[in-house]
């Protein structure tokens, strides 16, 4: 099982997991004059009178890619609905989804390219002609990598219209500083953790529609929405499925759950361990899988015999009967349970542990390949793009963590911090050039005031995006995008939500629904800015991807179809499907790569910090409004929830003088204040030695009019950093606040 993976193989990996996630391919080109109109009604429910209906749509407001539909008047967009041909989001979409329309015409979305002539962090801009940008930004780049080598140059990138320009930067240019959120901040973990026990990156993929028993572990499923997934969650519980959910406060999943486990932050890998070594002494683990499919059995059982119920209890701060409850319901309903395997699993700094401990017990209920199981669906194939790739092993090279040897079962890419202590230090070699395409890092990467020590050290900034952001207040030049509902790229394909009978796949593809009128923009579509920055930087011959229309047609190809196709199917390419169930995957109770490579062979329960006298463990989370920072200058969005009321225990909240709704800031352990305020929720639903908000909120750019200073930035709170030691993902719940009234502070009550 290769573990010391490159970003190629381990796509290849996750995309056996990832159902419904395109990973097939990500070339954008704006919209031209032939914005894909239906020739025919094709009414979808909802449609605004005098509208006509532009398919091939593709949502972003959120990474789960919905399908979409859009009404269309006098050339503006006036609606989002779901493609009622689609069987994965069908004709829903969530209120981020619908707000896209608010994006699309928001104004202060990023219009021309503009040259920073103020310092960063405090810019002055001026608009450039896209000439004197491009050239600008090659010239400085090129600077670089002819000074520094190509390892001089670090991207962050995020979304599908990144992927092209990460991927010229990593093969074309030879740059290893590749560090994607979604990866290092969010489910990197996950997916090397599953890999390292199962084969398998595992996406979402639980077939929780068709389940018995649905266990979440932080997942707060109504907050965090992402519409299929929500869709197969509804469905199981309404089919009766029994729902277990540990979680330090009352979650909306908490609120639908049979069982509640409170747990206490940070302990959740002994309580994994616990049920699965009850699970092994009662014998009600599924021996007949584990004989055939389990490997290092005998070591996992005997290394686990520590994790008594007893252990668990006093270690996780749950009563001792609630872990055999939830042992005993899992059995009881095994194999038809869904162990959720998370997606924002980026928490404690032990948290590849976790992840694995996940899998096993998927693997000792024998719930894989079955129905309501740990299923991958099967999708259709298409074909491949082919990227250049001349300077691909000179990034392997360079990369921070295989030249240091750590972090060997990271996922691609390199971990954040090593590029941020890189880039400061100058060891061991200089970072010197910034490229942030679509990401935020400044609200993504904790340890902000270190984030800006790198920026201000470089010799050159380009930041990409649709939109400001708090990162944009650092470039040097700063590009604008066109947005998701102006241009074509990325394949999407799948298959049904609920894997129905009889099973079906889909095929689409990201099309514009719109034209952008360059009236007052000149905004650029991403492939277009890629290549005429490579060409400018001289590596024009290794362009490869002219066309984001020829080239989704070259994908399309091997199923047998085209865009024009596509459009006459209403957007949405569906075909026989094949059936999911059946596959089992082996599983490394025991294992010896993990051994090898100095780690735990197998899952170990790592203890965290305690939060300090007088604080509470600050813990973050979605609402379901709002994607992070991304979606907070949505005014949609914006009124839903203006600010991110700050969660606090309700006996700790009397004995401490606050009522609900008081206005409060925050301020950490290490004195770091928040820079902005918020309210408080005052509540039983929340352990004391625990705060919670909802991340993304609290910006500090002025030129997002709507969002500015609304809400507490929970990541400037987020200054102690725990790196995970399999992965070097970075844990962001090892910090611990105070509250702040009018100016006085308050300690939190034991
Ligand atoms: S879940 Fe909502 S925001 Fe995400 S892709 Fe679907 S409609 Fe868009």
């Amino acid at each position: 099982m290769a573990l010391n993976l490159t970003r190629r193989k381990f796509l290849q990996t996750a995309s056996l997991a990832a159902a419904s996630a395109a990973m097939s391919g990500c070339f954008a080109r704006q919209a031209n004059a032939s914005t894909p109109f239906v020739k025919k009604p094709f009414t979808a429910p909802g449609s605004f009178a005098g509208t006509k209906t532009a398919v091939g749509g593709v949502c972003e407001m959120c990474f789960w890619r919905c399908q979409l539909v859009g009404k269309v008047r006098d050339g503006k967009l006036v609606k989002l609905e779901g493609n009622p041909k689609s069987i994965d989001n069908g004709q829903s979409i969530c209120a981020r989804g619908n707000a896209g329309v608010k994006l699309l015409y928001d104004p202060d979305r990023l219009k021309f390219p503009m040259k920073n002539v103020g310092k960063r962090g405090a810019p002055e801009w001026k608009r450039i002609s896209w000439t004197e940008a491009l050239d600008e930004c090659a010239t400085k780049l090129k600077a670089v990598v002819d000074k520094h080598g190509p390892q001089g140059i670090a991207i962050f990138p995020h979304g599908s219209s990144a992927k092209y320009p990460m991927t010229f930067f990593e093969n074309v240019v030879g740059t290893p500083n590749n560090s994607e959120a979604s990866f290092f901040q969010c489910r990197g973990i996950r997916d090397t953790a599953y890999v390292a026990t199962l084969g398998v990156a595992p996406g979402e993929n639980v077939d929780m529609a068709n389940a018995k028993a649905i266990f979440l572990l932080g997942g707060h499923f109504g907050e965090n929405v992402h519409v299929s997934h929500l869709k197969r969650y509804l469905k199981g519980l309404e089919n009766g499925a029994k729902l277990i959910v540990v979680d330090p406060r009352f979650s909306a999943s908490v609120s639908k759950a049979d069982i509640w486990v409170k747990i206490k932050p940070g302990t959740d890998t002994a309580f994994l361990l616990a049920i699965m070594n009850y699970l092994i002494k009662e014998g009600k683990y599924d021996k007949k899988y584990v004989a055939e499919h389990g490997k290092g059995f005998d070591e996992f059982s005997k290394g686990i015999a520590h994790a008594t119920l007893k252990w668990a209890a006093k270690t996780c701060d749950v009563p001792e009967k609630q872990i055999k409850q939830v042992a005993d319901m899992l059995a009881a309903n095994a194999p038809n349970v869904s162990i959720h395997p998370g997606r924002h699993v980026s928490w404690h700094g032990n948290d590849f542990q976790r992840e694995r401990a996940l899998a096993c017990l998927t693997g000792l209920l024998g719930a894989i390949g079955v129905k309501g199981g740990f299923v991958a669906g099967k999708g259709p194939k298409t074909g491949k793009a082919g990227w250049p790739k001349p300077m691909a092993e000179h990034a392997e090279k360079f990369a921070l963590h295989k030249m240091a040897k750590v972090y060997k079962f990271s996922p691609p890419g390199t971990p954040t911090d090593l590029i941020r202590n890189a880039a400061v230090t100058g060891k061991p070699y200089a970072i010197k050039g910034f490229v942030a395409w679509g990401q935020n890092p400044i609200q993504t990467v904790p340890d902000q005031a270190l984030t800006i020590k790198m920026l201000e050290q470089m010799d050159f900034v380009m930041v990409c995006d649709v939109m400001p952001t708090d990162i944009t207040m650092y470039a040097d030049i700063l590009l604008p995008e066109s947005s998701y509902l102006e241009r074509y790229d990325h394949i999407q394909k799948g298959t049904q939500w609920n894997f129905a009978d009889p099973h079906q796949q889909f095929i689409s593809a990201r099309m514009p629904l719109v034209s952008p009128t360059a009236a007052d923009h000149e905004r650029k579509e991403s492939v277009w800015i890629m290549n005429e920055l490579a060409k400018r930087m001289g590596y024009g011959e290794h362009i490869k991807v002219k066309s984001a229309e020829d080239m989704i047609n070259t994908m399309l190809k091997d199923a047998n179809l085209t865009i024009e196709q596509l459009v006459k199917e209403d957007g949405i390419h569906l075909q026989p499907g094949v059936d999911p169930y059946g596959k089992a995957l082996d599983v490394e109770f025991h294992s010896a790569e993990l051994a090898e490579a100095g780690y735990p062979a197998i899952p170990t329960y790592v203890p965290v910090p305690e939060p300090p006298k007088g604080f509470a463990r600050l813990v973050y989370g979605r609402a379901p409004m709002h994607t992070f920072n991304r979606t907070q200058n949505n005014t949609w969005l914006h009124n839903e929830m203006p600010i991110n009321p700050v969660w606090l225990n309700d006996e700790c909240a009397k004995k401490m003088g606050l009522k609900d709704g008081d206005t409060i800031e925050l301020v950490n352990q290490d004195g770091v204040k928040s820079r902005t305020s918020s309210v408080v929720k005052v509540t039983p639903g929340i352990r004391k030695d625990t705060v919670y908000t909802a991340h993304g909120y609290g910006t500090m750019n002025k030129a997002m009019t709507v969002g500015v200073g609304a809400g507490i930035d929970d990541q400037s709170l987020i200054t102690k950093v725990a790196v995970d030691p399999e992965t070097g993902a970075h844990g962001m719940r090892n910090n611990f606040v105070k509250f702040i009234k009018n100016g006085k502070v308050l300690s939190i009550p034991a």
